[in-house]
């Protein structure tokens, strides 16, 4: 039986369920570059080079083992630009009798690949994605038998499935969780982790090319390129991060630090969503690294959670709960996304840093996103279709899958609470407390009122106001809303009149 094993841009793994039982003197891996997914929303250019020249070297690498390879580029004369136009031009190159491929990260392609059999009269034979480490059926089953729909018990379950940082059926060391001890300031002295650099070789600058010249209106540095492309240097970039990163991931998880972009984090997530890196095999580094003494319990537990916990959990959520989950709008949240999170133009320190370190890597890490730009877009109530977007545009690891969860759930509460237990509000003391970001700010962040204070000091109490409706019976509410009772009635209306001018000035500014 002939068969076309479609191959997706975030499926570049050899192992992929979609290519096993190949026959090499039959069977066609067919890749195509389309302009409807390079431009469904306006990716960063570095996103948008990182997924092309991998792709590229994925099927170099194929060919180069003999498979029969048809790879449709970008810009190659009679490109249709959708991936359902290219597959009816590989069916008629290939006469193949079946069509197989492993299930697409996305609702919207899977969606699109459900018309496909009847369009093309041909049989799709539809692979799970085993690359991940809990299956869609195993997590609706979990989550059935589970009232408490909470990350820490489904953590707890794939801890005990996998047998990892387990002494039996307890947790190595007695405790599941070791966050409290993550929570460190970076001290004044700290030796930051060597830079890990990947030159473009010529397929890279190649498609560097190409994207310079095709989609120059993008977001976002392109000459800064030095992501890994191959998984050769994939794996050596996890080396670099468990040499000499992971000892100290834990502790400084989440820090922040002006002209630090990395920090301690691991960098990693592009290279695991797109195939490269495999989840299990970068949580087993992780964990050999602890069994060898090389990385305390806390680093290693924190970075596994984040991986087996965090990264399967959203991935549940999202295909559970899919197409309804993207439309949830809890808080009526309805402004338009200022302009900035584009330009890096305020005169917001925190918010500056991060947008220009987005714009500069593709990248921000967690406490970045979730704590600063994620939390101005909470407070101020942004529109949520608006700010995951913007997400999902500018970051080299944003697909849909784990954008929309983090985005929708945790940072902005607009599924009222399903993912996270509560809004991840917070005011300027949490910036000023895990950042440098405070000194050389416009605004004081000890300064609740007036013209010196920091934005995130009223916004947050104006938002504990607005939504007090929707947010006073969360039990995990219920300390700020004490706090909020106990505010003098001038207060609070100094605290609103204040809020609503700044709120006015940003429409009026970026609109
Ligand atoms: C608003 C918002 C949007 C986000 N969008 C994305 C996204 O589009 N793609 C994406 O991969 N992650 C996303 N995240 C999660 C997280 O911020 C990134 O995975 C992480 O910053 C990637 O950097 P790193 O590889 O250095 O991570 P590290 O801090 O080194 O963590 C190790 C690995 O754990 C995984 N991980 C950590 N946190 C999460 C999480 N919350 N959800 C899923 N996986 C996690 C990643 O695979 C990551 O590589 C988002 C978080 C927020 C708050
Ligand atoms: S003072 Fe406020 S706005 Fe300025 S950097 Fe600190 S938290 Fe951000």
């Amino acid at each position: 039986m002939k068969t076309l094993r479609l191959i997706l841009g975030d499926q570049l793994c050899r192992t992929l369920s979609a290519l096993r039982d190949m026959d090499h003197t039959r069977d066609v891996v067919f890749m195509a570059e389309v302009h409807d997914e390079t431009t469904y929303v306006r990716h960063h250019k570095q996103k948008l080079v990182l997924v092309l020249s991998a792709m590229r070297h994925f099927a170099e690498s194929l060919r180069a083992e003999g498979m029969h390879m048809d790879y449709v580029q970008l810009d190659d004369k009679g490109n249709s630009g959708s991936f359902t136009g290219e597959l009816g031009r590989a069916l008629s190159r290939h006469h193949v009798d079946r069509i197989v491929v492993t299930q697409p990260g996305e609702w919207r392609v899977w969606e699109m690949m459900q018309t496909w059999g009847e369009e093309f009269d041909t049989p799709v034979e539809f692979r799970e994605d085993d690359r991940f480490l809990c299956s869609q059926a195993e997590f609706a089953h979990w989550a059935k038998g589970n009232k408490s729909f909470r990350l820490e018990y489904f953590y707890r379950h794939m801890r005990r499935k996998t047998g990892w940082l387990m002494t039996g059926d307890k947790p190595e060391g007695g405790r599941w969780n070791y966050d409290e001890e993550n929570r460190k300031k970076l001290p004044r002295n700290f030796q930051t982790p060597p830079a890990r650099r990947f030159a473009p070789d010529a397929i890279t600058r190649e498609v560097m090319t190409l994207v310079r010249n095709r989609f120059a209106d993008h977001f976002g540095q392109l000459e800064s390129f030095d992501w890994a492309v191959t998984r050769e240097d994939a794996l050596q970039a996890l080396q670099h991060f468990i040499t000499h990163c992971l000892p100290q991931f834990g502790d400084y998880q989440d820090a922040m630090k002006t002209g630090q972009d990395f920090l301690f984090h691991s960098a990693l997530s592009p290279y695991i969503n797109i195939g490269l890196l495999n989840p299990q095999e970068v949580c087993e580094a992780a964990l050999a690294a602890y069994h060898q003494g090389l990385a305390p319990l806390s680093a290693v537990e924190g970075f596994v959670r984040q991986i087996l916990g965090w990264r399967e959990y959203v991935r549940g959520v999202y295909w559970m709960k899919m197409p309804d989950y993207a439309r949830t709008n809890f808080l009526n949240a309805e402004r338009p996304l200022p302009d900035f999170y584009w330009t890096g133009e305020t005169d917001m320190k925190c918010l500056r840093e991060v947008v220009e370190a987005t714009r500069r890597n593709a990248y921000a890490h967690h406490i970045q996103r979730l704590m600063i730009t994620g939390n101005f877009a909470l407070l101020t109530g942004v529109a949520p279709l608006q700010v995951e977007e913007w997400y999902l545009s500018v970051y080299a690891d944003a697909f849909e899958w784990v954008e929309l969860p983090n985005t929708h759930g945790m940072a902005l509460h607009a599924d009222g609470g399903l993912l996270g237990s509560k809004p991840y509000a917070s005011s300027g003391a949490y910036i000023d407390r895990m950042s440098d970001y405070c000194a050389g700010c416009a605004y004081d962040p000890k300064t609740k009122l007036g013209t010196e204070a920091c934005p995130f000091n009223y916004l947050y109490w104006y938002f504990l106001i607005v939504n007090e409706a929707r947010l006073k019976p969360n039990p995990r509410m219920a300390l700020p809303y004490r706090l909020l009772a106990r505010m003098a009635a001038n207060r609070r209306q100094q605290i609103t009149r204040q809020a609503q001018e700044f709120l006015a000035r940003l429409q009026s500014r970026y609109l």
